[in-house]
Parts: structure tokens; sequence; C-alpha cells
């Protein structure tokens, strides 16, 4: 049965496609953040209700994130997870206005008093990507241009993000490389000649150079040794406690526990909990069964697969589509479960015994 959505979702075009925009709707009530209340300090990035949909030929549609809601403020690092194809990617691709043409999106994501999803490309390119947000990508190698050193990365992203003047260039990219530890003896390599723990300094150098109030680290561990997952996560860390924002969107649950403040299960597309990170990680911390199954996954707890598969995107069902796989499923799970307290369940797990304190 294909998923309704809770309202229209208007066209919004690539802005690298030079087709006229139209101004989104916005939910007639914005629904809060499920835990909000972890966040005492003004946010940095408040969004709320944001939802993406792509248009596919035959007028199918897949709905990759639905109304995803949360907040981020200065100093926290806040940990978005869930299995692959759960829409984490797709959701930091539209807070950076980088959606291919075939994307249509709802809500809102307000940094600094700009809407990210309402932002021109001209807003974008010159206010927000780099300048007020940074992007640690995913599969840094892939994402450095292969004819260029990492010096000469550096200094073009130093020209473009600062008014640093051209004979101070040089010693500013030296700079921004040494801020993100990477070996200054490596400046001169290229993409093809570091190693993936280099890689992931240099993509981290480079999200670093604007200063920018929010680091947007997409999957920043893939394919790292598990020494080299503790030391960039330690990294990113280090950046978030100096003010930095930090959503971190990874499936590395390992590295989510080392270094986040709190923790957003997503799943087919939905944030269904959110809770700090001491809560979350503690024994019976997680009130979803889902988040309950993804940490008894892990290998260093119960290592016990999730049975079967997630949803096709493209035919959600009008419930929770945790239920074929979930075993706490009754028919009252043939309706959406609406967040509350932090979860978006039915029927949640009761939590952990004893209240593990919040950091978050
Ligand atoms: S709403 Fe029902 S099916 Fe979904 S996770 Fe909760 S108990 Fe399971």
């Amino acid at each position: 049965m294909a998923h309704a959505l809770p309202r229209p979702l208007p066209d919004r075009p690539d802005p690298r496609c030079r087709r006229p925009r139209r101004r989104l709707a916005r939910a007639a009530q914005p629904a809060a953040p499920i835990g909000a209340d972890a966040v005492t300090a003004q946010p940095i990035l408040s969004v709320r209700n944001l939802s993406v949909r792509f248009r596919l030929r035959g007028g199918r549609h897949v709905a990759a994130v639905n109304d995803a809601s949360f907040d981020l403020a200065a100093g926290e690092c806040l940990a978005l997870v869930g299995e692959s194809g759960c829409g984490k990617s797709v959701l930091a691709s539209a807070l950076l206005g980088l959606l291919p043409g075939n994307a249509q999106t709802a809500g809102s994501a307000v940094l600094d008093g700009i809407d990210l999803l309402a932002a021109d490309e001209r807003t974008l390119a010159r206010t927000v990507r780099g300048r007020r947000v940074g992007l640690v990508p995913q599969s840094p190698a892939a994402h450095l241009t292969p004819v260029r050193t990492v010096r000469a990365h550096l200094e073009e992203t130093v020209r473009a993000l600062t008014p640093t003047p051209r004979r101070e260039r040089r010693a500013a990219a030296r700079a921004a490389a040494a801020r993100a530890a990477f070996p200054a003896h490596r400046l001169d390599a290229y993409p093809h000649e570091l190693s993936g723990g280099q890689a992931q300094r240099a993509a981290t150098a480079l999200a670093l150079i604007g200063d920018a109030p929010l680091l947007l680290a997409d999957e920043p561990t893939t394919g790292l040794d598990r020494d080299l997952v503790a030391r960039t996560a330690d990294e990113l860390r280090r950046h978030a406690d100096d003010g930095r924002a930090l959503l971190m969107i990874t499936h590395d649950l390992v590295a989510a526990e080392r270094i986040a403040d709190r923790v957003a299960v997503m799943y087919a597309g939905r944030i269904v909990e959110i809770s700090p990170a001491s809560r979350f990680f503690a024994p019976q911390g997680t009130r979803h069964p889902y988040a309950h199954a993804l940490l008894a996954s892990l290998p260093d707890r119960d290592f016990t697969p999730i049975p079967g598969m997630p949803p096709n995107l493209g035919a959600l069902p009008a419930g929770c589509a945790f239920a074929p796989r979930c075993p706490r499923a009754t028919a009252a799970c043939d309706a959406l479960p609406r967040p509350d307290d932090g979860v978006a369940c039915h029927h949640p797990l009761p939590g952990p015994r004893t209240g593990a304190p919040a950091h978050g």
C-alpha cells in the first residue's frame, strides 16, 4: 500500500538546473522535534518536518526522508544512525541544497536565519556551503580532484572562503592542514597517493577552512581501519568542542558511541528515536524496537542480525514501516506512530531502569 504523505510536496528544482523555483509549502502545524528537550542551548540548526521524495518515471515516488525534526546546538554532536539506504545521506544533501532535479522537499531547516530548503542557489553557494556548513564528505579521496595536490585544494579553498591575501595563502593552507592533523610533508601529494586516513584529514581540513558553525560529516569513518575510526571520530569531536555543531551521519555505531552527545535513529526515512547518547548506549537504553535491534546486531553486543530487509522506500506502508521485522508489532501498528517523548512507536521498550544522565 502506498504511503500517504501528510501534505503535498511541491516541486523544488535542483539549483543546478536553470528552471524557475517555487516557494515551498510549510506544514500547517510543525511538529516539535522528538528529543528536543535535550537541547538546552540556542540551536544553530533547527530542522522541522523535513521531507524529501524523488519523482520517478511513470509517476512513481520514493519517499527518502519523512518529517525529520531535530535541533542542533553549538558544541553538540548529534549522530544520525541507521542502516544503509535509510535516508541519512539524502537528508544531508537536502541541508546543502545538493539534491538532484527530481527531488521534492517540504518542511524547513533553519541555520543562522536561513532556511536551507528555501534558499536559492546563489545564497547556498555564497553564504552557506563552506561558510555556514562545512562538509566532510563520504569517500573523501573520490571527492578530491585527482589532478590537484592537497596544497592546491587547500589554497584554492582559502582563497574562496577567506579574505587571506595572496602572499599569505600558502601559510594559511599549512595552518589549515595542521588543524586537521594532516601531515605537512604530504601537502604536495595527489589524492591517489594518500592513505585513507590522510584523505580523511585532507577533507576535514578543507571543511574547516570557512570556520562554518555547522560541520556535516557524512559517513566519515567508512572504509577506515578501526584505529583510524577512533582517531577520525576524536578529531571530529574536537572540532565540536571548539564550538561547532557536528551532525555525524553514520551507520558506525561504535564511532557514534565514542563521540556523540545525542543519537537520532532513522528507519525507512523517518527518525524513530532521539535520545542522549549516554542513555541510548546504556544497557536496555533504547526504546524503539528498531534501535534496540540495531544495537543488538553489534559484534560486541548480542551479534544478532535484524530479521528481514528494510522496506522499499517507493512502497512504504501506511503504518509503521518496521512492523514486518518487529517482534512487538500488533494491529495498532497499522497506524503510523507519532513521536512521543523521543520515540515514535506504539509499544516502546521501557528504557533504562535507572535514569542515566543526559550529556546532550
Ligand atoms: S510501532 Fe509497532 S511495529 Fe513499529 S516499532 Fe513500534 S511496536 Fe514495532
